[in-house]
């Protein structure tokens, strides 16, 4: 695995198992966050050599964006790393509602600048669809955010086949970010095929199937939280998928590296993904992550844990 890429056509260059911070302060959709943990997880990510940040607005409602910002600022590494964030909801109470207009985005980028205490975001996403602003509009607005210089590319989250085809009109979308892991591969169909040929970089969601891929899940040992309401935790998928899971042992024996690192090396090995963004509760599972560029797995070896999920 090489040890630094561009992410697509960006000119951004990263380590390719980057941070996923979705769970970095995020009260809202999370239980028991603890900030101090969060916090430590962020000086991990940095000394472990994680410089690829994922965030956004709905991550603790900012508050994933200001705790990188103090942490960021507390190090001195903000140039050491490239900072990715998202914007499109509104909140109010219990009420979301979703908003791409020019207006709301190029406010909610002067918002995430503050945030995460910096002059400049390497990779500003479209967080969702809003169903309404015409996605080449939207996009135009972060075009110009990008000649301005306060965004260096820009991104789209969410984004059907359609929705994708008319933000990209203009052909400004540098990266789409979208659900895809191992055992729900569907975007290999058309999404993948189509950034590949757009020279969009495509960085997976939930690479490691929200824990499922990590082989710490079991039959009699099932994740207890909002986890276990998901399709691929139920019923028999639930056991087959475990049970492909642990027939990676040998390969993790043979590398020396967890079933997590196998898992995130092969994503990587597929065409039109540069970066993964493996989300981490605590410094432990970052460091764990983080190991996955240890893993040098062979074009087969790739290929035959592909076709296990298949
Ligand atoms: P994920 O990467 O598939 O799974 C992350 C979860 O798995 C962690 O929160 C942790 O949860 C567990 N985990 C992580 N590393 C582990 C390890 N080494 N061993 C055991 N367990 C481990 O899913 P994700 O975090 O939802 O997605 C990755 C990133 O994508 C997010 O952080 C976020 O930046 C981004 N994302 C974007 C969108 C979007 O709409 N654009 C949506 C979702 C996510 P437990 O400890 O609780 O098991």
């Amino acid at each position: 695995m090489e040890n630094r890429v561009e992410i697509g056509k960006t000119g951004l260059r990263v380590t390719p198992i980057g941070f996923g911070a979705n769970t970095i302060g995020a009260h809202n959709l999370f239980q028991n966050i603890d900030e101090e943990v969060s916090r430590e997880t962020i000086r991990v990510a940095l000394t472990e050599g994680a410089d690829f940040f994922d965030s956004a607005f709905m991550y603790g409602l900012g508050r994933s964006e200001e705790l990188i910002g103090e942490i960021l600022a507390e190090t001195g590494r903000r140039s050491d790393v490239v900072l990715a964030t998202k914007a499109a909801h509104i909140v109010n109470g219990d009420q979301i509602k979703l908003d791409n207009s020019p207006a709301f985005l190029t406010e909610a980028v002067d918002i995430a600048l503050e945030r995460l205490q910096t002059d400049y975001i390497d990779l500003f996403y479209i967080h969702f669809p809003d169903g309404r602003t015409p996605p080449d509009e939207a996009v135009g607005a972060l075009q110009r955010l990008k000649e301005a210089g306060k965004i260096r590319a820009i991104g789209v989250s969410n984004f059907n086949m359609e929705a994708l085809a008319a933000a990209n009109k203009d052909g400004y979308v540098d990266v789409v970010q979208d659900k895809y892991s191992l055992i729900y591969p569907e975007l290999e169909a058309d999404m993948i095929p189509y950034c590949i040929e757009n020279e969009i970089s495509f960085i997976p969601y939930t690479p490691l199937a929200s824990g499922l891929l990590t082989g710490k899940f079991t039959e009699q040992n099932p994740p207890q939280d909002f986890r276990k309401e998901r399709p691929h935790f139920q019923g028999q998928k639930y056991l087959d998928i475990i049970t492909k899971v642990d027939s990676l042992k040998a390969l993790t024996e043979q590398h020396q590296v967890s079933i997590a690192n196998i898992i995130l090396a092969t994503t990587l090995g597929i065409d039109g993904i540069d970066v993964v963004i493996p989300g981490a509760k605590s410094p432990d599972q970052v460091r764990a992550n983080m190991k996955t560029l240890d893993a040098k797995l062979t074009k087969e070896e790739i290929a035959q844990v592909r076709a296990l999920f298949k």
